[in-house]
């Protein structure tokens, strides 16, 4: 029966983790902040169907923007202007969400704010060096709702 899937898929929202239902960086569609918004680049943009688009600065796992698809509403492919502006104008906060909170508290966090987009974020203390903040994916409203409804 579809009420106890649903139901089902609910409580087991305290024993899956962020990491576990996220899009890992290496799937993600990403974005150059050098890049320009060319005709081609806005295409290409576009026809991901995506509706925000991280943007990264050397490496991907450094993301130092989220590009919306309407941020683009007003810019004009022959403008060739640089994504870096565009960014810089509308400055959308970036959220971070650690891996291993389970999906329930990020439900309560999207519920509660103003974002249904986070960047998932680990301690990295492997290695010799002194542990560090490493950027492993992003996860979405629609990841969690989808640990919800789906049937088994
Ligand atoms: P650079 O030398 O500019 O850092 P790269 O060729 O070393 O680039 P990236 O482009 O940073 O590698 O990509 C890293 C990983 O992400 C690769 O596995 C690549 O296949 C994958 N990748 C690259 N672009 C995309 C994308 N738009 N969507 C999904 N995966 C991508
Ligand atoms: P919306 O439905 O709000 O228009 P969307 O279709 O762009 O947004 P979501 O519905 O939030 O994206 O997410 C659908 C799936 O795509 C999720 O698994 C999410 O992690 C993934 N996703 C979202 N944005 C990207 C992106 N830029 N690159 C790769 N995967 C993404």
């Amino acid at each position: 029966k579809d009420e106890v899937n649903i139901i089902q898929g609910a409580l087991e929202l305290r024993s899956k983790t962020v990491e576990d239902v996220m899009t890992p960086i290496a799937d993600c569609f990403m974005i150059d902040i050098k890049s320009t918004l060319d005709f081609q680049t806005m295409r290409e943009i576009m026809s991901t169907g995506y509706t925000r688009i991280p943007v990264f600065d050397v490496e991907r796992t450094n993301i130092t923007s989220i590009l919306f698809v309407k941020d683009l509403a007003f810019v004009d492919p022959d403008d060739c202007m640089p994504l870096r502006t565009v960014c810089k104008f509308y400055q959308h906060p970036l959220n971070f969400v650690f891996n291993d909170i389970t999906l329930d508290k990020l439900l309560d966090e999207f519920k509660t704010g103003t974002f249904h987009m986070a960047i998932v974020h680990r301690v990295n203390n492997e290695g010799p060096g002194d542990p560090y903040y490493e950027v492993i994916g992003i996860i979405t409203m629609e990841d969690v709702i989808e640990e919800i409804i789906k049937s088994e």
